[in-house]
């Protein structure tokens, strides 16, 4: 009897995991997923800024394992793990597993604001990213129709809360849809009353990074004339005022939250294996404390076992990739009654692309900055995406689109029905 392993979420470390285990016969496999498609959120903020398609990032699990006899697909929604039956429930139906794998990543904290839960807006999906894309292009076109220059601030400034990678590259970039862009197409618009916003609770951007990394950091965005308030954080935001911890408030539209992440609900799961962060507790092996046969890897999971990180690994790509392939060959060897591996994290560094040829990298030994830091981020951005056709593509389009400055993705587009009689 082939062992049924099913995976919930395809992210990184749910289609690392899968990739390790297409070949082998003793396995079924069944990947869920909310969405048909995986994608790449660490070019999210490029979706977002309307600079790359979503299409550049994302790819049809379908297609993915398409020649994988013993891969199947099923899209829904996880609504409970039942462990006593070893079944887990989807809005869509119900599946009964031999081992589960939980990989469902996080979403966005708004560390209980509901004001900023409600208005502010968050870019964690390939959803969110459309939907902030949208609400740019239409701020915009609403600021060239409007003479009032007090409204016309509120409507071009734009606060990012969130002074990590995220939060540094999107600042970097709307900063640049300023100067090469907005002048040149919308030129009812005054620049003089729009401003960028850029707000961390911490002393520095880039917090986990390099103080060279934070410093360059700092300075680029500076003199791209991006507004950086540190030691700072948001309060609440109502009637489009952002209220801030030092008592000041900033008018805006646009309150862009990369500011922190949860770990997503997996109702069933018995609470003492929930951890900080609604992180899942998990030993070694990734295996979920007080369950049998449940594993949990990538941001959603707690590992607190390596010595290195006694406050569990970062959320990264790389660490739920390598733990996605470590599972994988446990489960091998669980098949082949061999010892287990206990999972170990190999570092291999990290990065920040700040503004137009200007990136910062830190290696385990060592860190620089300026082009060349931006040459090998756009390198190691292109390597893990998924399809080939995507990363030709996606280096075609950030050739031309480095060149010349002018993606011509600016697109307002609300998909929906059309409900007149078909004679329009
Ligand atoms: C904007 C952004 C930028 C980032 N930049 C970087 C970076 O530069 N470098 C870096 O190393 N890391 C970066 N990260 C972090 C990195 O993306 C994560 O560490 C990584 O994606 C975690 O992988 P994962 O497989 O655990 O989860 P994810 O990649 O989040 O995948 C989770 C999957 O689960 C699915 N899912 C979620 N909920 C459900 C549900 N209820 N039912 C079914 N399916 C569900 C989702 O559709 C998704 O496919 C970034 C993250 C974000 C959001």
């Amino acid at each position: 009897m082939k062992k049924h392993i099913v995976i919930a979420g395809g992210g990184f470390a749910g289609i690392n995991l899968i990739k390790s285990l297409r070949n082998d016969k003793r396995f079924r496999i069944t990947l869920v997923d909310k969405n048909n498609y995986h994608f790449f959120p660490p070019l999210i903020y490029q979706v977002a800024t309307s600079f790359i398609e979503a299409s550049n990032i994302s790819y049809p699990f379908r297609k993915l394992f398409s020649n994988d006899k013993h891969v199947s697909f099923h899209m829904g929604n996880l609504i409970r793990v039942t462990p006593e039956n070893r079944t887990l429930e989807t809005d869509t139906g119900t599946l009964h597993y031999d081992y589960l794998v939980l990989a469902m990543g996080t979403e966005s904290n708004f560390f209980g604001m509901e004001n900023v839960r409600k208005h502010a807006l968050p870019m964690k999906t390939i959803e969110e990213a459309l939907y902030l894309r949208n609400h740019i292009l239409l701020t915009l076109e609403e600021a060239a129709r409007n003479k009032d220059i007090k409204e016309a601030e509120k409507l071009q400034n734009i606060v990012i809360a969130g002074g990590g990678p995220t939060g540094v590259e999107l600042a970097g970039m709307l900063a640049e849809m300023g100067k090469y862009i907005a002048q040149r197409e919308y030129p009812e618009i005054k620049l003089s009353l729009s401003s960028i916003y850029l707000i961390d609770a911490l002393p520095s951007l880039l917090s986990p990074m390099s103080t060279v990394a934070q410093k360059t950091a700092y300075e680029t965005l500076r003199e791209l004339g991006v507004k950086i308030l540190l030691n700072v954080s948001v309060k609440d935001y109502k009637d489009c005022k952002v209220i801030l911890s030092d008592g000041k408030s900033i008018e805006t539209e646009t309150l862009i939250w990369t500011s922190g992440v949860i770990g997503r609900e997996v109702p069933g799961i018995p609470e003492e294996s929930i951890g900080k962060g609604r992180r899942l507790l998990v030993d070694a092996y990734n295996k979920v404390e007080n369950t049998q046969n449940i594993y949990a890897v990538g941001d959603l999971c707690l590992m607190l076992s390596e010595e290195k990180y006694p406050n569990g690994h970062p959320q990264l790509a790389q660490v739920a990739i390598q733990q996605g392939k470590n599972l994988a060959a446990n489960f091998q060897r669980i098949e082949d009654e061999k010892v287990l591996h206990s999972f170990e994290y190999n570092d291999k560094g990290s990065m920040a692309i700040i503004s137009k040829f200007n990136a910062v990298v830190d290696l385990p030994k060592y860190s620089f900055k300026g082009f060349l830091a931006w040459l090998t981020w756009l390198f190691i951005h292109i390597i893990p995406l998924v399809g080939f056709r995507s990363k030709v593509q996606l280096a075609m389009d950030w050739f031309r689109l480095f060149i010349t400055n002018n993606p011509s993705i600016r697109l307002i587009l609300y998909p929906k029905k059309n409900t007149n009689n078909g004679t329009t």
